[in-house]
């Protein structure tokens, strides 16, 4: 059983401590950004104490207990995220469109797809200005300017934007540019780089790492949450599989599983599961068919100068025929 406590603001984080000790608890706090107690995580093999004499110390907000390992996420089952005025995600609204380029390469690039995903009827733009590359020798995104470069575009078009944080030392200022920082599938369980993302309490786009179980991925999100971040949204982005024909494998039972039982927000993103143009709008159709709250796609003015993906990158004029006519949404 984990339990965690949330404390009221300006609760005595001290006493409440002492008297979690007095009751034989071994209690570790979680901060919130700044520093500040924002919980307490209670240890599964501390001395069994009722919930109602936890709820009635000093401080505590609220007592979550569960089975499951990562109780402040089943505290958000049902509910969506909300990334920026009039762009919510989860049960209950409509899918949205985020789409871009994978890099961030110049002005006009980024001007361009912003432009084009506004047109096709998009929520918010893509893209990465820090890149994590294979090969170290590969484009590694054009960093600060980059991010300028995204939010100015995003601004201009009345879009949001995701991003991607690379690293602990940029994640103030990835917080600062982005409505939602993306964790990428290499850092999905970089667990210090997720603390500081958390701490930068926007809403995050935790996609999945190539070869973790669902169970490592909502306890990745749980770090998220318990750091402070302003929501989770999971993104499947493809497993490594056995065949060589696509990239990864996209893991529609996972969507499934997220979206229908777990009922958490969750995008599919057809471009890094299949590597292939072709593939995009298939895979894209089978996500929503079986519950994502969003699509997540590479799309560039001109894929075959792109300075990486370009091979699984659409067209701008291809992202209009994504999403479903709304008539079609059940
Ligand atoms: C991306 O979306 O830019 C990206 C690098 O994807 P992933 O982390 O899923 O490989
Ligand atoms: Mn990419």
């Amino acid at each position: 059983m984990t339990t965690v406590l949330t404390l009221h603001p300006g609760a005595d984080q001290v006493l409440l401590r002492s008297e979690l000790q007095r009751l034989g608890v071994w209690a570790q706090p979680l901060t919130a950004p700044g520093g500040q107690p924002a919980g307490f995580a209670l240890a599964a093999h501390s001395n069994p104490v009722p919930g109602a004499t936890l709820a009635a110390l000093p401080g505590v907000a609220s007592v979550l207990a569960s089975q499951s390992g990562h109780p402040l996420l089943d505290a958000r089952k049902g509910e969506a995220v909300h990334i920026a005025p009039g762009i919510v995600v989860g049960a209950g609204h409509a899918p949205v469109l985020v789409a871009g380029p994978c890099s961030a390469e110049s002005a006009r690039q980024v001007r361009q797809a912003a432009e084009a995903v506004k047109a096709a009827g998009g929520a918010m733009l893509r893209g990465g200005a820090f890149k994590p590359r294979t090969s170290p020798y590969a484009f590694t995104g054009a960093g600060v300017e980059g991010l300028r470069w995204l939010r100015d575009a995003a601004d201009e078009f009345g879009l949001g934007l995701v991003t991607e944080c690379l690293s602990e030392r940029d994640a103030a200022q990835v917080s600062e540019a982005a409505d939602l920082v993306q964790v990428g599938s290499r850092n999905m369980q970089n667990f210090a780089l997720l603390k500081a993302i958390g701490a930068g309490q926007k809403p995050v786009l935790l996609k999945r790492g190539a070869s973790a179980t669902l169970h490592e991925w909502r306890l990745a999100a749980e770090h998220l949450l318990a750091a402070g971040a302003d929501g989770v949204i999971f993104c499947e982005r493809g497993v490594r599989g056995v065949g060589d024909e696509t990239r990864n494998v996209l893991d529609l039972g996972a969507v499934a599983v997220l979206a229908a039982i777990d009922r958490l927000p969750v995008w599919v993103d057809p471009s890094h599961a299949a590597g292939r143009r072709d593939l995009i709008a298939p895979l894209a159709k089978a996500g929503l068919a079986v519950g994502a709250h969003g699509l997540l796609v590479e799309a560039h003015p001109d894929a075959a100068t792109a300075l990486s993906d370009g091979a699984q990158a659409l067209p701008l004029d291809a992202l209009a025929a994504l999403m479903p006519h709304p008539t079609e949404l059940s």
